[in-house]
């Protein structure tokens, strides 16, 4: 059984693109009632960037704090504060920033036309309603959000997303200098995530030629933004910028493996940011990624970038616990890695060995 993915039918790509976003949104404004929302991380609420948002007096802008993941009860509250406050369903959403907000984009757009908890939804083709006309703007580049079918969210019993045909964005607006005055570790953090998708995505029993060539193409840039010499912060943008894209699209078609499994318990039980926690597992994951880790350490090594280590010391067995049954829940990345045999290789007291290496 092949799976069917929907990719973003509409795609600006370009330094300055940003500008050009009042005129994308005039279609939309053909009402009254018909404002858009703009979600915006609210680091940008001092920077520049904020005077540059198209706001008008019949649309909405709120500001959103990403210092913990996207939660499903934060989806619920914002797309109830949309329906109640404007009084309108939104022409549409328009989300700017990292990842993080490219998810609460995602679900809010899909639950402002489905009701009841995000929850209820965290899972494959479970919304009924097609989502509201919704844009993306990323602020940083890696996730892969900005083009995939997901929204991932944590709920009250797991970190899951709401996957679909009405989940990915209907434009998405690509502009690298958006990217370019990310502080060095978080744009290391979060680049890494598109180089860890192509590793796993090309290693592991879903791969194909159809994710290969993505994530073969992203794998090169990603190489020459962090390990190239020579180029200008802004060359270097621009190809992250696509190799986030591309490794988006490489584990759509495949699927992420080993470190992405760890990298959720970490998350879900100790709050690790997702970029971060893929670089505190992927940097013991010598075993598994070989060669692969080698150049991950000479990027970390020529960007001088601190990736926390030892950190299991301070885990509590419970914690060790909660972390590798939350990561061997993750079926589908473990079969992806090692085959539908997996449980064979991989046990909880293997995955607690991992976390302990950490
Ligand atoms: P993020 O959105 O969580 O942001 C990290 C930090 O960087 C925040 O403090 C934010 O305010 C700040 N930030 C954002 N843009 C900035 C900029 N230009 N300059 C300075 N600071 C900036 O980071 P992320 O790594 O992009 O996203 C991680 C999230 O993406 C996680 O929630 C993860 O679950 C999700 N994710 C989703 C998918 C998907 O397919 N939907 C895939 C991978 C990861
Ligand atoms: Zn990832």
């Amino acid at each position: 059984m092949y799976r069917i993915i929907k990719t973003v039918p509409r795609c600006i790509f370009g330094k300055g693109s940003l500008d050009q976003l009042d005129e994308i949104l005039k279609p939309f404004r053909s009402g009254p009632d018909n404002g858009i929302v703009f979600m915006a991380d609210d680091y940008f609420r001092d920077k520049p960037l904020s005077g540059r948002i198209p706001a008008g007096k019949h649309d909405m802008l709120l500001w959103i704090n990403v210092d913990d993941e996207p939660k499903t009860s934060v989806v619920d509250n914002l797309r109830d504060r949309i329906l109640s406050e404007s009084g309108f369903v939104p022409a549409a959403v328009v989300g700017i920033g990292g990842g993080s907000i490219m998810d609460y984009a995602k679900a809010v757009s899909v639950m402002i036309t489905n009701s009841g908890s995000s929850v209820l939804y965290q899972g494959l083709n479970l919304a009924k309603n097609p989502a509201v006309f919704h844009i993306g703007i990323p602020t940083l580049s890696g996730t892969g959000a900005e083009v995939s079918m997901t929204a991932v969210l944590t709920g009250p019993e797991k970190k899951l997303g709401i996957k679909g045909e009405f989940t990915p964005f209907d434009l998405v607006v690509l502009d690298p200098e958006l990217i370019r005055d990310a502080p060095a570790n978080q744009r290391f953090y979060t680049g890494m995530d598109a180089y860890i998708h192509n590793v796993e995505s090309l290693c592991g029993t879903s791969r194909n030629c159809m994710s290969d060539s993505y994530a073969h193409q992203s794998q090169v840039l990603c190489r020459e933004a962090f390990l190239g010499t020579g180029l200008s912060r802004e060359e270097a943008d621009e190809k992250l910028m696509i190799a986030s894209w591309f490794g988006g699209l490489s584990i759509g078609f495949s699927e992420v493996g080993v470190c992405h499994a760890l990298s959720y318990g970490l998350s879900y039980v100790l709050g690790y940011h997702h970029g971060i926690a893929n670089c505190i597992a992927f940097n013991q994951l010598e075993d598994v990624y070989g060669k692969d880790t080698d150049d991950f350490h000479r990027m970390i090594e020529i960007h001088k970038i601190d990736i926390p280590h030892n950190i299991s010391k301070g885990f509590t067995d419970n914690q060790l616990l909660h972390m590798a049954e939350v990561s061997i829940k993750l079926d589908h990345m473990w079969k992806h890695a090692y085959g539908p045999e997996w449980r064979n290789v991989v046990s909880i007291d293997k995955i607690v060995g991992w976390f302990r290496k950490m």
